[in-house]
């Protein structure tokens, strides 16, 4: 096995799931939201265990998604977040997904392979409370009710919005879009009292931050990693990070004073230093604009990464306090000895979230369930 790889603790992945599902209220269903490969730790290994804590549906974004979960023997309902095209409706037949929908969704074509597969397809009719990404207007809810119900083969699964600002510490845009999901629920439980259907607004900064934004449904997707998805949002609920980055030194130089290391010499060594190469570069999904602002902990201590990032490989400054030598370990994410470097100090030195770091994790990184 290559020396790069991913650590992913299911044990604690079952802690965190446990944790947010014990804090909610027993009459509300959880969703687990494990699109883009599980953000990065693996959607199979993610929704199983999802499921074995009892979360009772998944959610993925699009329906290519959903293929190894089925072939992974998952079945329970696997929720589409994002719009489908129609050239996609026969997959989302053969998956028996729940696709998003609203006012631009083609429901002829999707009944008419439902009609083709001898099945009803449920929907779950996207709402734009305010993010204007997708969805139909709230106050338009009723209305397309019974378009979908004009269909022989579809049938309305329930309604779900979601919240663009609940991370923030002002929460004036998390309440307004709480309150106007509210209010749809009131005119849809007016117009068919006797629906069970899923209303799913809140995702991991609405359930630890914005009380009035749970319905019947909670989608969390970040925080089932022990990740929070901002600085304002306290971590409640004690969860903890669940992936660490591994690799090994390949090879350790002595280079003196005035020389340049890496693509464009864009680091030149001040005196003689001792340089190791890693080999994992921005392929791996180590991002390059760690180049020069990076560290990598080796013996437990912080080493500096010198020069550019490359594709595959990537170069540290060693400390004189500690001796590397090829083979000794590296973490690039996670803990080692006293130190540890999260996902969030990596995320705001490439200038971005935790999500986009997790998310660029490549496949040739293998992951390694412990
Ligand atoms: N619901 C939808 C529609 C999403 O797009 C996402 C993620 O982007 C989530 C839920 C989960 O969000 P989070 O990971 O912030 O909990």
């Amino acid at each position: 096995m290559r020396p790069t790889y991913l650590t992913i603790n299911t044990s604690l992945v079952r802690e965190n799931l446990r944790k947010i599902k014990d804090s909610l209220p027993e009459w509300s269903t959880s969703t687990a939201v494990i699109k883009a490969n599980g953000y990065g730790h693996g959607s199979v290994m993610m929704g199983r265990i999802a499921v074995e804590e009892g979360y009772e549906s998944l959610a993925v974004a699009i329906p290519e998604e959903s293929v190894p979960l089925r072939n992974a023997g998952i079945m329970v309902p696997i929720y589409l977040l994002g719009l489908t095209r129609p050239q996609s409706f026969e997959l989302v037949a053969d998956t028996n997904s729940i696709p998003a929908v609203c006012e631009s969704t083609d429901l002829d074509a999707l009944d008419k392979v439902a009609d083709n597969h001898d099945m009803i397809i449920r929907v779950a009719v996207a709402v734009d409370t305010g993010m204007h990404r997708i969805g139909i207007k709230p106050e338009d809810a009723v209305e397309f009710i019974k378009r979908v119900e004009s269909y022989e083969n579809l049938e309305v699964d329930g309604f779900f919005s979601h919240m663009s600002n609940a991370d923030a510490a002002d929460q004036t845009h998390a309440h307004s879009q709480a309150m106007k999901f509210h209010r749809m629920v009131d005119e849809i439980k007016a117009f068919r009292p006797d629906a069970d259907y899923r209303f799913s607004l809140a995702n991991s900064a609405g359930l630890l931050s914005v009380k009035d934004s749970l319905f019947t449904d909670a989608r969390p997707g970040i925080i089932q990693y022990g990740i929070m998805p901002s600085l304002d949002v306290p971590n409640r609920l004690g969860l903890k990070p669940v992936l660490s980055f591994h690799s090994e030194v390949v090879h350790v130089q002595h280079v003196p004073a005035g020389e340049g290391i890496g693509y464009g010499s864009t680091y030149v060594t001040p005196e003689p230093m001792t340089i190791a190469t890693i080999p994992v570069g921005y392929a791996d999904g180590y991002p390059r604009s760690l180049s020069n602002r990076g560290t990598v902990l080796i013996h437990g201590t912080r080493c500096p990464v010198v020069g550019r990032i490359c594709m595959d490989q990537f170069m540290v400054a060693v400390p004189d306090t500690i001796t590397v030598k090829p083979g000794d370990k590296v973490v690039l994410l996670g803990s080692q000895g006293h130190e540890s470097i999260s996902a969030l100090e990596i995320a705001a030195l490439a200038s971005t979230i935790p999500y986009e770091i997790f998310c660029g994790f490549s496949e040739r990184v293998p992951r390694q369930y412990i």
